[in-house]
């Protein structure tokens, strides 16, 4: 582990456990506390982990926020619209530099999500109630530490199905099956400049998933991992002319600067 904790910012939209009062029931200090409470029960003194709202000023993501967090997790559904764009860009610039981002279940159409993605991040659903069992690929990731079996269940869930349409994941951890028929790849990773991305599936707002045991332990789990690495290597975000070159070159070449000025 890091000498010092992992600074980790869980961020939540927060309508539905407001409005709703199925989701009230389930969460009745906001999702994001019980989220929260994952993180903290598996990592202990390793992390701090604060809240951030859609509600609040800049979204609770703040230059300040955002500059010191190492791991953001993400969950929204009915109002990724309302997210400023301004916002999403300078989370997508943290992202490149090294942050973690964790997107939890419908983050799948998070503005963060997509423009790091590049794809419409479409998929098919359906909210029947029904089982769902989440086979893990890579028992050896550390995303998967601390399971006991090759496969965990949830017993009551809302359906997501192929075609997920996602850029080919860079680590495919955990791939669900549904009771009604469809496969869905639950758990994925990608790289994006310094940072790591990690989606994950569960987390439907109606169902106690964000309690469910092995839920947590990969949620805690994917915060440890997606930590930022020691690497001390810059991260470029830009596309510098570089001009003198670092050796000679004795080509003779006569430059159209109009085409680089713009
Ligand atoms: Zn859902």
């Amino acid at each position: 582990m890091p000498s010092s904790p992992i600074r980790v910012t869980v961020w939540h939209e927060h309508v539905h456990d407001r409005t709703n009062d199925a989701v009230k029931k389930l969460y009745p200090d906001g999702m994001h506390t019980v989220v929260k409470q994952a993180i903290e029960e598996h990592l202990g003194n390793d992390v701090t982990v604060r809240t951030a709202l859609l509600e609040q000023p800049d979204h609770g993501l703040t230059d300040e926020v955002l500059a010191n967090t190492d791991v953001l997790t993400w969950w929204g559904h009915c109002a990724h619209d309302q997210v400023d764009d301004a916002i999403v860009q300078k989370v997508h610039r943290r992202v490149l530099e090294g942050m973690g981002l964790v997107v939890l279940h419908s983050g799948h159409y998070a503005k963060i999500f997509k423009k790091l993605l590049g794809t419409t991040c479409s998929l098919r659903w359906r909210e029947a109630g029904e089982k769902e069992r989440l086979w893990c690929l890579m028992p050896g990731h550390p995303i998967a530490d601390g399971l006991d079996d090759e496969y965990f269940e949830i017993e009551h869930t809302e359906m997501y199905g192929e075609l997920f349409d996602i850029p080919t994941p860079d680590e495919l951890i955990f791939v669900s099956w549904f009771e009604g028929g469809e496969v869905f790849r639950s758990g994925c990773t990608w790289n994006r400049g310094k940072g790591k991305i990690f989606y994950f599936r569960p987390g439907h707002e109606t169902f106690p998933i964000y309690y469910h045991k092995q839920v947590r332990r990969v949620i805690a789990n994917a915060v440890k991992h997606l930590a930022p690495s020691r690497s001390s290597a810059p991260v470029r975000l830009e596309a510098p002319c570089i001009d003198p070159p670092l050796s000679p070159i004795t080509t003779v070449h006569q430059v159209d600067q109009s085409l680089h000025d713009h």
